[in-house]
This record gives structure tokens, C-alpha cells and sequence, in this order.
């Protein structure tokens, strides 16, 4: 049980590996005509790129049937694998691109800083010059600006109470 979950947490740490460089040389490669949905702005539910979660929810389905009976490794990937596309999904179509508004403005340094990075990701319209294509994982430069921005705030917050107070 212990490796189990053991073998579901390095499966949750190698998708981000996959997720960013599946984003990286395949969306932005030869699959970019079913990403480009998500790269373009629209108002309709959902994209072409939303095929990416049944493609993703096949994949631990499988692992699922052939790792249970009797429960080897594999269920675990499965796991592994539909942790991460729910964390993927909090994190990216829900705090991220708002698709469901379960969740306000954050002061939290971390989510902050994914929230700049794929900002900064979709800067770039089209297939090619874009950055930051990995999710749960940021360059250190986004911690950086997100820890600066969350200071003012708190400053300006301190600057607002000192100014009631006189
Ligand atoms: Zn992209
Ligand atoms: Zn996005």
C-alpha cells in the first residue's frame, strides 16, 4: 500500500514532466490544430483542446482495468495520472481561465506565480515564441514578480488601515 501510493505520487510528479513536454513539441507541433482552440479567444463551453482531458482520462482507464485484479503497480499510475488531471484542471481551467468561478483573487505567492506564467503563455497567439509551458512547475522569475506584486498589495492594504486610523 505504501509503494502504492508512493508509485501514485511519482506518477503525479512525472505528468508534469509529460504535460510540459507534450505542450511544448506536440500541442505547439503537430497537434497545434486541436490546441489552437485554447490559444484563441472565444465564448463558446468548450474547445477542441478539451479532447486532451478523454485522451488523458483513456489513458488512467486503462491502467485502471489492466492493474486491478489483482492490484498491481499499474492501478497506481492510473492514479497517479487522475490526480494530476484533476489538479490540471483546478489549477487550469478553473483558477486559471475561470471556466467554473468556484474561486476568487489570491494572495498565495505560489498560485500567483502560475497564474503569470501561463498569463504569459498566452501572450503568444500562434504556435510558435511562446514560454512557460509547464504547469504546476514555474521558472523562478514568476515567483519572483508574484512575491514582489503580493508585498505591494500588502503594503498598500497596511497604507489603507494606516490612513483610517488619522
Ligand atoms: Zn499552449
Ligand atoms: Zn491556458
Amino acid at each position: 500500500m505504501l509503494i502504492g501510493f508512493g508509485i501514485m505520487l511519482a506518477t503525479f510528479v512525472a505528468m508534469e514532466g509529460v504535460a510540459w513536454g507534450m505542450h511544448k513539441y506536440v500541442l505547439h507541433g503537430f497537434m497545434w490544430f486541436l490546441h489552437k482552440s485554447h490559444h484563441t479567444r472565444h465564448n463558446h463551453a468548450f474547445e477542441l483542446n478539451d479532447l486532451f482531458f478523454a485522451y488523458y482520462g483513456t489513458l488512467a482507464m486503462l491502467f485502471f482495468i489492466f492493474g486491478s485484479e489483482p492490484l498491481d503497480y499499474r492501478f497506481w499510475i492510473g492514479a497517479g495520472i487522475t490526480l494530476y488531471g484533476v489538479a490540471y484542471f483546478l489549477i487550469h481551467d478553473v483558477f486559471i481561465h475561470r471556466r467554473l468561478k468556484l474561486f476568487g483573487k489570491t494572495s498565495n505567492v505560489y498560485l500567483k506565480a502560475l497564474n503569470m506564467a501561463h498569463k504569459v503563455h498566452h501572450k503568444t497567439p500562434g504556435k510558435y515564441g511562446s514560454e512557460a509551458f509547464g504547469m504546476l512547475w514555474v521558472a523562478p522569475k514568476y515567483f519572483k514578480s508574484a512575491y514582489d506584486i503580493v508585498q505591494k498589495q500588502q503594503n498598500e492594504k497596511g497604507g489603507t488601515v494606516h490612513y483610517k486610523r488619522t
